[in-house]
């Protein structure tokens, strides 16, 4: 993810944004992925460039704690190690989630981002940390459909969800499933989500029940098959 200063603006009924670039992109690369030097996709999320919130370092901290207790390794071993990687992640950029903290909302949820994508990998319990996870945000709801996760409870091998209706009358294995957005529930919240409905739903769980889409990438990683770009097969999600 890289980050860039934008300036939008309208120009006869149409709304743009122009993309400035700190240094000249790889042209013959982006001709490879996009088939044209001058017409390309950008997946773009805007960025919350407001001062890390309190929240964010309790979440951190209560996440490092579950992992100190689950690892038996200290808490400013963990911090190191994800300040590191976070460095590592953002090509050199420092994080601070002190008071007196530069890093902004977006750059303390790539860290925290980290931090969930290894508690997922490596099986480490949600205990402290558990009634902070930030459910309504994307990169949480990626990571739980990333490793099948229920975005409720957390338990593994969940079903993905989607949250847009298929119409009837589509076949399920021809549809582009980039196009779609899901989420990840285990059996139980899968069943009392269609049974009660998205909107009570996440009422009851104070979540988001707008779901994301997921790129082709982890489509496959998770073994959604279907049509991706005009190629068939496979196994359906619902
Ligand atoms: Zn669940
Ligand atoms: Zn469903």
């Amino acid at each position: 993810m890289q980050r860039s200063r934008s300036k939008y603006f309208e120009r006869n009924g149409k709304s743009y944004l122009l993309v400035e670039l700190d240094q000249k992109p790889n042209l013959d690369h982006i001709e490879t992925v996009s088939s044209s030097r001058d017409q390309l996709y950008l997946d773009w999320e805007l960025a919350d460039t407001r001062k890390a919130r309190p929240q964010q370092r309790r979440l951190f901290f209560a996440l490092l704690n579950d992992i100190a207790d689950c690892f038996v390794v200290p808490q400013d071993f963990l911090k190191a190690m994800f300040y590191g990687q976070y460095r590592e992640y953002t090509n050199g950029n420092e994080i601070s989630l002190s008071d007196t903290t530069e890093s902004s909302v977006s750059d303390a949820n790539v860290l925290l981002d980290l931090v969930i994508d290894f508690m997922f990998t490596w099986r480490v319990p949600f205990k402290q940390g558990y009634e902070l996870l930030p459910r309504e945000q994307e990169y949480y709801q990626y990571q739980c459909c990333r490793h099948r996760r229920c975005m409720v409870c957390g338990r593994e091998r969940s079903d993905i969800n989607h949250v847009d209706t298929v119409g009837s009358g589509r076949d399920r294995n021809n549809l582009d499933h980039t196009q779609l957005r899901v989420n990840c529930l285990c059996r139980e919240h899968h069943t009392e989500w269609h049974k009660i409905g998205p909107t009570a739903f996440g009422k009851k769980y104070h979540i988001p029940v707008t779901g994301i889409r997921l790129d082709e990438e982890t489509l496959r990683k998770i073994g959604v098959r279907g049509n991706y770009r005009g190629e068939t097969n496979g196994k359906s999600i619902n």
